[in-house]
């Protein structure tokens, strides 16, 4: 069958609580059980679903609709000491976004280890250089930045960077056009919805402690109401950034 809707899923750090090695990850909200990872990646197999990666993205607009692509931002360190091995166990890929100032500090990736994910058939893509919100700098500032990210990287794995994840799931028509100019022709934000043709950037649903297994179930299975309660929660959001400032807005919550 095919649909023009594509769901995409948004992961941040995992924690194994079954684990010695217990890795400290900051986002506490965003931070995920592997456990609730297997749950899911269990969940998309029983439904029949096959991961895509990024390069499943295009302009037909048209996609099986057993498809999904699963995506991880940031860059932690869990990316490949948990979401890795997990995904490989279940025949599975993901879009990993990361952030090249990040690689090699506490808790986030190394060098080494993306280059392994990369050679496991993980899709290795940026969120930034410094994870700065690219709404809230000047053309030039974006263009350093996404510049920056997409040689480091592509400098590291010999590969083609074509996929932006807004840092802070902030993008807007300015961002697109920068970004469309230096190379880059596929958005990823934080807006809940599937992907369609007409639609600019990608949208996302994000995984994060309070998600429920069935509410994944229905997003997959493209049922609307999960999605307007994310969507009512979006726009709370976006109410906040204006009423408080986008600056005390940030120090609230990262994406
Ligand atoms: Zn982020």
């Amino acid at each position: 069958m095919v649909t023009s809707y594509l769901p995409t899923l948004m992961f941040h750090g995992l924690v194994d609580k079954t684990s010695s090695l217990h890795q400290a990850v900051d986002e506490e909200f965003y931070t995920i059980d592997a456990a609730v990872f297997r749950q899911i990646l269990s969940l998309i197999a029983e439904l029949d679903k096959k991961t895509a990666t990024t390069g499943i993205i295009s302009n037909t607009g048209s996609f099986d609709s057993n498809r999904v692509i699963l995506s991880f931002d940031d860059g932690w360190m869990t990316d490949y000491t948990i979401a890795t091995p997990l995904l490989g166990e279940f025949n599975m890929s993901a879009a990993f976004f990361i952030v090249t100032d990040f690689i090699g500090k506490d808790s986030y990736l190394t060098a080494m280890q993306i280059k392994a994910m990369h050679q496991a058939a993980m899709d290795i893509q940026i969120h930034g250089k410094t994870h700065e919100f690219l709404t809230l700098l000047n053309n030039d500032e974006i263009i350093a930045q996404l510049q920056y990210a997409k040689n480091f990287t592509e400098d590291l794995l010999g590969k083609n960077i074509d996929s932006l994840s807004f840092p802070g799931g902030r993008g807007d028509d300015r961002v697109i056009d920068i970004a469309t100019s230096l190379g880059f022709t596929k958005f990823f934000s934080s807006r809940p919805g599937w992907y369609q043709a007409r639609t600019r950037d990608i949208p996302r649903v994000v995984i994060h402690q309070q998600t429920l297994l069935p509410d994944v179930c229905k997003y997959l299975t493209y049922q609307k109401p999960v999605l307007y309660k994310s969507i009512a929660k979006y726009h709370a959001g976006r109410l906040l950034v204006k009423l408080v400032g986008q600056h005390f807005y940030n120090r609230l919550k990262v994406g």
